[in-house]
């Protein structure tokens, strides 16, 4: 099944993810001993014996849990949702708690001179730039807008400024990136936060382990 048969494997990305999982791990009793913003360790040990972090790509925690490199991890609902639906509408992960991390909302943004309203009242093809292209593409689809979707990997508010797409889809928390780049976000997709995602196999086998984590985190998440 997982990583290693005993003990416990936690998948985490560098950033907000891990920096917000901290105080969660903390309330679990648990320390991370190493700062991965300064180790070149991937694998992070912690205070409690058999439990270790690895860290990965924000986009691959869904990955390593679902195939058993991770018993459990810290996901984004943009990325679960985007490799869900990439996946036919769902993956075997166990999503048991929402853990109201690393909020923001899916957004789609223009700039400030485009009518976004009249170009989707008059079914006008959109270009659309994205990393999410499966949330955008069911969007869309659900508002009967045709869109060419422009897959990007970075700084989508550069795709409406050069002339590369009519709009973005893209994470918004403050609104300060699209303002600093004078867009404006003209609908929202939905709410975003971080859930853990825990291996289906791992719940059955390491249940003893598991469910006392779940419950601390549940806990420090409602207090
Ligand atoms: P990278 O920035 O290395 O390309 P990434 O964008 O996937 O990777 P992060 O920027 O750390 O990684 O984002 C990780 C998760 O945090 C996202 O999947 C999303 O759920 C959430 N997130 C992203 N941007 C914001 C934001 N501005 N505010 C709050 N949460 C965010
Ligand atoms: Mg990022």
């Amino acid at each position: 099944m997982s990583a290693a048969n005993t003990g416990l494997t936690l998948a985490l990305s560098k950033g907000r993810i891990f920096e917000e999982t901290l105080p969660l791990l903390r309330a679990a009793g648990i320390e991370v001993l190493e700062d991965p913003e300064t180790s070149r360790k991937l694998i992070l040990p912690t205070n409690r014996e058999g439990v270790r972090i690895v860290m990965v790509r924000a986009s691959d925690v869904p990955t390593y849990v679902q195939y058993g490199g991770a018993d459990l991890g810290v996901a984004g609902r943009d990325v679960l949702h985007e490799q869900a639906l990439a996946q036919g509408g769902s993956h075997g992960l166990y999503q048991p708690l929402d853990l109201n991390i690393a909020r923001c909302r899916m957004s789609v943004a223009t700039r400030a001179d485009f009518d976004y309203a009249t170009a989707v009242k008059q079914g006008s093809r959109l270009r659309v730039a994205t990393k999410y292209t499966e949330i955008a593409r069911q969007h869309f689809a659900e508002k009967g807008v045709h869109v060419d979707l422009i897959k990007l990997y970075g700084s989508m508010e550069l795709a409406p400024l050069t002339g590369l797409a009519d709009a973005i889809v893209d994470l918004v928390s403050t609104g300060g990136t699209l303002r600093a780049n004078k867009l404006v976000e003209v609908e929202q997709i939905m709410d975003i936060s971080s859930r853990l995602v825990v291996n289906q196999a791992a719940l059955k086998l390491k249940r003893d382990t598991l469910r006392p984590l779940i419950d601390a985190f549940s806990k420090a998440v409602t207090a």
